[in-house]
């Protein structure tokens, strides 16, 4: 049996920047501010380590932010359902033929690893025609700001549904930015990586990956990659 972990921006879906819309509404909404949003390098990171960095650029406390974190997935999901059928959001390539096949295996559980929180991200699945209900377990953002820690969340989260059990060793996070690839490694699990991000293959290449795709649309090797080991 296999445990795959997938990313969702830049590796399963693109947004082309609705969800970082959602979140500015969310924070001004909120807050009046969302900080230094234009510029903030927001890749691999989770939503609540997002909205910390920015609120306190600009002054707030983590202690006036923490509070407020659920309410702001809340305002991020009611956002994304307004707006997400008005961007041209799509599956990466590859996307839908690769998930055909994992999903007709029986020895292989589906299971998201995203900084999302548990709100929003099957409202971006859902948007980029990607089927939410395809994936049996979920670590989001909305449970650790460290992302190091979702490896291990997931992995008890497969084994309380499923009965087995799930380690590093029969875990695989597929991801498309070097934190993808440092938190498989601390969840010691394998780590794909795929460029069809916002990383170059060569970025990537530098944190060596134990297998790393331009994109996901080779489905024959894809699939041997994914269960190898
Ligand atoms: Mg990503």
């Amino acid at each position: 049996m296999k445990l795959l972990l997938f990313d969702i921006d830049g590796t399963l879906i693109r947004s082309q920047g609705a969800g970082r819309e959602t979140l500015a509404y969310a924070l001004e909404q909120l807050f009046g501010t969302a900080g230094p949003i234009a510029e903030y390098n927001m890749s691999g990171k989770t939503d609540p380590r997002i909205i910390l960095d920015l609120l306190t650029a600009v002054g707030l406390q983590a202690e006036e932010v923490t509070p407020k974190l659920s309410q702001i997935y809340e305002l991020m999901a009611a956002r994304g359902h307004e707006i997400f059928p008005h961007r041209d959001m799509h599956a990466c390539p590859g996307i839908p033929e690769l998930l055909a096949v994992l999903t007709q295996r029986s020895d292989i559980v589906l299971g998201l690893l995203t900084g999302n929180s548990q709100k929003t991200a099957p409202v971006k699945l859902a948007a980029a025609a990607v089927d939410p209900g395809l994936f049996k377990v979920g670590a989001y953002g909305s449970d650790a700001m460290d992302r190091n820690q979702l490896p291990t969340i997931g992995i008890e989260r497969a084994n309380q549904l499923t009965g087995y059990e799930f380690t590093g060793y029969n875990t695989v996070i597929i991801g498309d930015t070097p934190a993808d690839i440092l938190c498989a490694r601390a969840g010691r699990a394998t780590a794909v990586a795929v460029a069809s991000g916002w990383h170059s293959i060569t970025t990537l290449a530098k944190y060596q990956p134990d297998h790393l795709f331009e994109n996901l649309s080779d489905t024959q090797s894809v699939v041997q990659a994914l269960l190898a080991t």
